[in-house]
């Protein structure tokens, strides 16, 4: 593994951004939309030779999620107008994207036994309908282990706040998004804290 951060390129990897655009505001870290990541593990900032892996992210605002209340057609055509997507290339070290590979065949598997455990026992076997609910909460528990670990919390204009690796994000010079990004009419919940 290469350990140094700033070993060239190879000719296929994108063009890095430049490190003053990519910075921590709060627990988030805050980047242009479309970007490429300081070379280092996105979860443990271990370093790598290269941020190759494009991670393809959507955001919806929330309020399309209020739109539900009015029925779910409207939050489908809101969605597909309203959602932003942030194209990042980011780092992961051999040892983590194995243990995430590892995670991802491990929940795949458990949710493929329940889906077959859930047909075979609908047809009568009560015990094998339990053992399946069973199975199913697992997998669900088994997804919230996989839960993306870089998701996008908000984008407003050019720029994405974005959840990290505690180590990638601690790693990253502080800065403050100018006041312009902040957006009036994000719900409170959805704003970044720019007070760290
Ligand atoms: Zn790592």
């Amino acid at each position: 593994m290469n350990e140094n951060p700033f070993a060239p390129l190879p000719a296929t990897a994108p063009v890095p951004t430049d490190p003053r655009a990519v910075f921590r505001d709060g627990p988030h870290v805050c980047t242009p939309v479309t970007a490429t990541w300081p070379a280092r593990c996105v979860r443990c900032n271990t370093g790598v030779s290269a941020a190759d892996r494009r991670l393809d992210l959507t955001w919806t605002p929330r309020w399309v999620y209020l739109l539900l209340l009015l029925g779910v057609l409207f939050a489908v055509i809101a969605q597909v107008f309203a959602r932003r997507k942030v194209n990042l290339h980011v780092g992961f070290c051999a040892a983590c994207a194995r243990r995430r590979r590892r995670l991802l065949g491990a929940w795949s598997a458990t949710l493929g036994l329940a889906l077959v455990g859930l047909c075979s026992g609908a047809a009568g076997s009560s015990a094998v309908m339990a053992g399946s609910v069973i199975l199913a909460l697992v997998a669900l528990g088994g997804l919230v282990l996989c839960h993306p670990l870089v998701t996008v919390d908000r984008v407003y204009g050019e720029r994405a706040w974005v959840r990290a690796g505690a180590a990638f994000v601690a790693s990253l010079p502080a800065g403050r998004a100018p006041p312009a990004a902040i957006d009036p009419l994000s719900l409170a919940g959805s704003r970044p804290r720019l007070d760290d």
